[in-house]
């Protein structure tokens, strides 16, 4: 088993194991704490995940934060994404996996990610994993964000009234829902059978929910 059992190590806590911090769990030669969010698009994974990233002191790695800010700035993966983003469909897994290993080059982020709808296809959890086994880490959790369509749509609607973001438009949120069923939906059974999915229950305040996640990642 990858990910958070490799990193564990139970059998240096066999009677409290259960009751220790995922931080506990890192052996010295393993101390970046990898967690990747998963969710469906307004299931609060980046509200969650800086909530998180500020908790652990790691920073906090938004494919597509990055990919509206280089839209913004018209940098040349800004101009290729631009259009995909608009329409609501994925951008390219080459794409992203190549954002993703420059980000993990990164100093900062030699301690561990909070990576926040990074991995939305099969190829690119497998991309992830690639880039992460190359540093010697594996994924310790993915947090599995689960809400109704109701409430997602209703989620949309509201931040469209608020950040007027342009795949928030109801044909672009139709496609984002589309490519979640049909490219991101088989990444969860990916991870399932790797044993690392925690499924937090995404109804209820900010503060709830977060306290869902500290609790699921073993009160980390
Ligand atoms: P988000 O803010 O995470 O909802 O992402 C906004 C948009 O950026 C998505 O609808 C996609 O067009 C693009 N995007 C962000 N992350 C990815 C990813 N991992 N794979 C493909 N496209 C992505």
């Amino acid at each position: 088993m990858r990910g958070a059992l490799r990193k564990w190590a139970p059998s240096y806590f066999p009677l409290t194991s259960h009751l220790l911090p995922l931080t506990s769990y890192l052996l010295p030669s393993e101390l970046a704490l990898d967690i990747l969010l998963m969710g469906p698009p307004g299931a609060g994974k980046g509200t969650q995940g800086a909530i998180l990233a500020q908790r652990l002191g790691l920073p906090k790695f938004a494919t597509g934060d990055l990919l509206r800010d280089a839209v913004k700035q018209g940098t040349p993966l800004g101009r290729k994404a631009k259009a995909v983003m608009e329409a609501g469909h994925l951008v390219s897994d080459d794409i992203i996996l190549g954002v993703v290993r420059e980000e993990l080059a990164k100093p900062n982020a030699a301690k561990g990610v909070v990576f926040d709808g990074v991995v939305r296809t099969v190829p690119q959890a497998e991309g992830v994993d690639r880039i992460l086994a190359d540093q010697g880490r594996a994924l310790d959790a993915v947090l599995f964000f689960d809400v109704t369509d109701a409430e997602l749509l209703a989620r949309l609607e509201k931040r469209r009234s608020i950040e007027s973001r342009p795949d928030d438009d109801p044909k672009a949120v139709a496609n984002r829902l589309l490519a979640y069923r049909e490219q991101t939906a088989p990444v969860l059974a990916w991870y399932e059978d790797r044993g690392v999915v925690r499924h937090i229950p995404a109804i209820g305040s900010v503060d709830e929910v977060a306290e869902r996640v500290r609790h699921a990642l073993n009160h980390a």
